[in-house]
């Protein structure tokens, strides 16, 4: 096992790695910027470096800052959390070259699945549904691009290659729109992406956001741990996860989590990773694959009982899987709030002093944040201050708790989320399980129109 592990993140998920260290008997290093020097687990850690100012471009992406902490702290390992470098091919294998150990799949895996195209191909060649589309990229010639979208069916999405975090995607309803939105989807993606690839997909209107976690050692071995239902969203981010899927059944998951661990099996995937699907109609369609810890992890830890956070590091140490899939039992329901420093209503950002924080506790629940009264919320990040999880015997007991803890959560100073989480927990659609990727985005637009008619 590693000695010392140096952690390329902040907040809620740098404290949620720094405990798994600990528990697992190793020291750790956190790097921070000029703006989180305050914060707890930086305090708690055993040893901390700055790397570099607020802005995350001089600081958590500062490729040759982290390796050089990595290397005056006698680091082994670099966990690189979610967001930021997580998914970065060229970190990975720098991280490598200068002779560290990458908590994470191997550079060339998380190419080959950072690229949606390649990601498309590696899934179908093994297995694994995908939302039918174009093969490969899209060519120059408008009539060939005008043929292919005939043979898909209106309505599609365009896609770009090297898209991600929801952007360079149009929907495209009739023909007549279908070139001028190629051009304008190819000239963004070349902007915002450096690849101009596109490709399309049939634009699925009612799905559900159901995803796959697997984990996989160095020789092969790979399990899947459950699904999550990930629909509640808001602009394409998650807002609540759960787990398991309401009314999806058992058959059909064993179904797609087979094919997964096989896919994982077949292109020598290492780590924990999340297969995204949606889900329409009875049928899976892959999306895409993420090669990291996701932010929702907790909730398919509350229902196995296994660390995801401590087997990425002991995979990544060189141990080999140490249960296999028929010893993965799920039980019991699990939702996650994610609390944002943000407008209930407006959704504006809204950091600064926390003046008085009062956790939740009680049976079942389980609070990951780095918050504490005194901090002061920076405003150079992601909003989301921390995860509330709620774990009961069925979904009903897993609701019931997590409205208690969300009325008993109190963060002051700042606005919070928290009062749309408590209005979730009572919405009767929300209650009866199994709502679309839209259902968030339609009530909230009809809540904006019922407060401007009054
Ligand atoms: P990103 O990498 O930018 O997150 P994804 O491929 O994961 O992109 O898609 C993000 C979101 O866009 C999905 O969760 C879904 O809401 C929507 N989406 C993507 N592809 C389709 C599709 N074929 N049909 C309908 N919605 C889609």
């Amino acid at each position: 096992m590693f000695e010392k592990i140096l952690i390329a993140n902040r907040g809620e998920i740098a404290l949620r790695i720094q405990r798994a260290c600990r528990e697992l008997g190793i020291k750790t290093v956190v790097v921070h910027s000029t703006a989180d020097t305050e914060a707890k687990y930086v305090k708690l850690s055993d040893e901390s470096v700055c790397i570099g100012p607020p802005q995350a471009s001089s600081s958590y992406l500062n490729i040759p800052a982290i390796i050089s902490a990595a290397e005056v702290t006698d680091s082994e390992a670099i966990h690189p959390g979610y967001g930021f470098l997580s998914e970065n091919a060229d970190f990975a294998e720098r991280v490598e070259k200068s002779g560290f150990v990458f908590i994470g799949p191997h550079p060339e895996t998380i190419r080959l699945m950072g690229d949606k195209i390649s990601a498309r191909d590696a899934m179908k060649a093994a297995g694994v549904p995908c939302v039918p589309g174009s093969e490969g990229a899209l060519p120059e010639d408008p009539k060939e691009i005008v043929k292919i979208a005939r043979g898909i069916g209106y309505p599609v999405i365009i896609k770009a290659a090297g898209g991600g975090g929801g952007r360079g995607m149009r929907v495209v309803h009739t023909e007549a729109a279908l070139i001028n939105a190629v051009h304008t989807t190819r000239a963004e993606a070349d902007a915002a992406f450096g690849n101009p690839v596109v490709y399309l997909e049939k634009y699925l209107e009612n799905p559900r956001h159901i995803e796959i976690q697997i984990l996989a050692d160095s020789y092969r071995n790979a399990v899947y741990l459950g699904e999550r239902d990930c629909s509640m969203q808001r602009r394409h981010q998650k807002v609540i996860e759960e787990a398991p899927a309401t009314a999806i059944s058992p058959r059909l998951i064993t179904r797609v989590g087979e094919r997964c661990a096989e896919a994982c099996r077949k292109i020598n995937y290492r780590g924990a990773g999340t297969f995204e699907f949606l889900f329409e109609n009875g049928e899976f369609y892959f999306i895409e694959m993420n090669t990291r810890v996701q932010v929702e992890h907790t909730v398919t830890e509350q229902v196995t009982g296994i660390d995801i956070v401590q087997a990425q590091i002991r995979i990544a140490a060189g141990e080999k899987l140490w249960f296999r899939q028929r010893d993965v039992a799920l039980k019991g329901h699990a939702i996650e709030c994610r609390i944002n420093a943000e407008d209930p209503f407006k959704f504006t950002p809204s950091p600064g002093k926390i003046v008085s924080y009062h956790p939740p506790g009680g049976p079942g629940i389980r609070v990951d944040t780095h918050i504490y009264q005194g901090y002061t919320i920076p405003s150079d990040y992601d909003s989301m201050i921390g995860k509330l999880i709620a774990f009961g015997d069925n979904r009903d007991q897993a609701i019931r708790r997590m409205r208690i803890a969300l009325s008993e959560m109190a963060v002051e100073g700042i606005k919070t989320n928290i009062p749309l989480h408590l209005e979730l927990m009572h919405d009767a659609r929300f209650i009866e399980g199994g709502t679309s990727i839209h259902y968030l985005e339609q009530k909230l637009a009809a809540r904006d129109k019922a407060s401007k008619g009054k």
